[in-house]
């Protein structure tokens, strides 16, 4: 940790005051445990599935600072959410490494060392933060990427970013011992599956988990389309013909990544099926945005105000109240219900949300 002091994060780090810890479970008896916090609704990646330019563009409106919960409101939120059960934070965003001075929110974080706390992000800027991020407390990292192929990249991202600078980060990550990385690629269908084989190769040599996530109608701009979803089931396929695998149990309930390892003893890979095989049934995520709302579905389209409570001097207790109604009151099932029409629907931007 740095020496660096501590003002609002040394703000109690204790259980709330005469309350013993409370877990919370929803309608279907799911409880929570994973938070995943936006730090920020702005990316330096347009990514075409996620944030495309037509639509965040020059004149889109991104939150302003001071709409942003400070990393002392973050802070107290995950006291109290681990108080509820909470037992794993990913921070996230838009690209959480645009946000300034990340580290500090880490170290304040990393306070809790039962805590699981983690980040996500595209690796444009890992390389020149990996070493503050790894003194600050975080211990493990999962990058975006898309593709190896350097114009497939660039297409995808939509800036023009080079695949090359991705792999530094990620050798950076590596080399101060943020570890074990996993690597997340979306997959669709004719832009980069032809890249999924030599991203399982090249990963598979390093040793980083690769998992593969199906292209979601998460947000409305997007132009999902079923037919772009290559199933987990033929990248199973494609990589066992040429790298065999073969399936690992879960190692916890709701984890996401299925979990396949390579028959020669070299390592995981893990896929994401959010559209093919729904895990509503296991989901124990909450997500919290920039500003505050929390969301208790990636395709929810509406959240509960946190911050408004926070700003307004309401004390652990009331909030901690507010963040029990809503968990308790949870009846989300999005992906075991998705039809085509579901997919219309208005849906909170996952660049808004937090992936
Ligand atoms: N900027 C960070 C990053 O790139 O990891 C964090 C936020 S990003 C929204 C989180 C993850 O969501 C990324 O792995 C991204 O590829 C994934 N994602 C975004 N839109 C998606 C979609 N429509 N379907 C599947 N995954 C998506």
């Amino acid at each position: 940790m740095k020496g660096q002091q501590l003002t609002d994060a040394q703000v109690e780090h204790r259980t709330l005051p005469g309350r013993s810890r409370r877990d919370l479970a929803d309608t279907r008896g799911r409880p929570l445990r994973d938070l995943r916090i936006s730090v920020t609704d702005r990316c330096n990646f347009r990514c075409t599935y996620c944030m495309p330019k037509e639509v965040f563009g020059r004149q889109y409106q991104f939150l302003d600072r001071t709409e942003l919960l400070s990393f002392g409101e973050i802070h107290r939120l995950v006291r109290i959410f681990r108080d509820h059960g909470v037992q794993k934070i990913r921070i996230t965003g838009g690209e959480p490494l645009v946000r300034r001075k990340l580290d500090r929110l880490v170290e304040m974080l990393a306070y809790w060392s039962d805590l699981d706390l983690t980040l996500t992000t595209n690796g444009s800027l890992l390389k020149q933060q990996a070493h503050a991020l790894r003194a600050a407390g975080l211990k493990r990292i999962t990058v975006s990427l898309d593709s190896l192929d350097d114009t497939v990249f660039r297409a995808m991202n939509d800036v023009d970013f080079p695949v090359a600078e991705v792999l530094e980060g990620i050798d950076e990550a590596a080399a101060v011992g943020l570890g074990p990385i996993k690597i997340n690629m979306v997959v669709k269908r004719g832009v980069n599956q032809d890249s999924v084989l030599p991203m399982a190769r090249f990963f598979k040599q390093r040793s980083h988990i690769l998992r593969f996530i199906e292209f979601m109608d998460v947000g409305a701009t997007n132009r999902w389309r079923l037919e772009q979803v290559v199933p987990s089931r033929e990248l199973v396929q494609m990589i066992d013909r040429v790298l065999p695998i073969e399936p690992v149990e879960a190692a916890y309930r709701g984890e996401v990544a299925e979990r396949w390892r390579y028959r020669d003893g070299s390592g995981e890979v893990g896929f994401i099926s959010s559209v093919t095989h729904a895990f509503c049934r296991d989901c124990t995520r909450a997500r919290l945005s920039a500003e505050g709302q929390l969301y208790t579905c990636l395709f929810a389209a509406k959240g509960t105000d946190l911050r408004g409570p926070l700003r307004c001097d309401a004390s652990d207790d009331e909030i901690s109240q507010l963040i029990s109604r809503v968990w308790t009151g949870r009846t989300d099932r999005y992906s075991e219900i998705r039809s085509a029409e579901t997919a219309q629907l208005h849906k909170v931007e996952m660049s808004y949300i937090g992936g």
